[in-house]
């Protein structure tokens, strides 16, 4: 098993300025619907579980299209998910912007035990659980 090592202190400097993490400070719980609307919902769920050394380009393509990019990137950020791709980013850009997003907001107590998005629901019908 290999672990991610922490983001540098420039990628975190760079993150904090990034344009999908200033729209998901923006946007933060003001569509709780964001769910039902996303353009992932007519997608193949693994299209935005890419293996580590597939490229993501195209869901994070979908995903700028999406209507409600910066909601789900808000998600992804509270929840701490870094798996697949959320909100136009992939797992290794989030762990950076996790640590900008952290310094700037509270723990959302209402987070805790949402169920997943559409995407996410919608693997998990792909995975049977034993
Ligand atoms: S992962 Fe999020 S931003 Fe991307 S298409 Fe789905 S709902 Fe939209």
């Amino acid at each position: 098993m290999t672990r991610a090592r922490m983001p540098r202190p420039h990628e975190v400097a760079a993150a904090r300025r990034d344009p999908r993490l200033l729209r998901a400070l923006r946007e933060r719980r003001q569509d709780e619907a964001w769910r039902t609307r996303g353009t992932c919902q007519s997608v193949d769920p693994e299209t935005f579980f890419p293996a580590p050394n597939e490229p993501a380009d195209v869901a994070v393509a979908l995903c700028r299209s999406c209507d409600v990019q910066g909601s789900c990137l808000a998600w992804a950020l509270e929840v701490g998910d870094c798996h697949g791709v959320w909100g136009g980013t992939t797992p290794r850009e989030r762990r950076a912007m996790l640590v900008a997003w952290r310094s700037e907001v509270q723990p959302d107590p209402d987070a805790a035990g949402e169920p997943g998005p559409p995407v996410r629901d919608r693997l998990l019908t792909l995975v049977p659980l034993s």
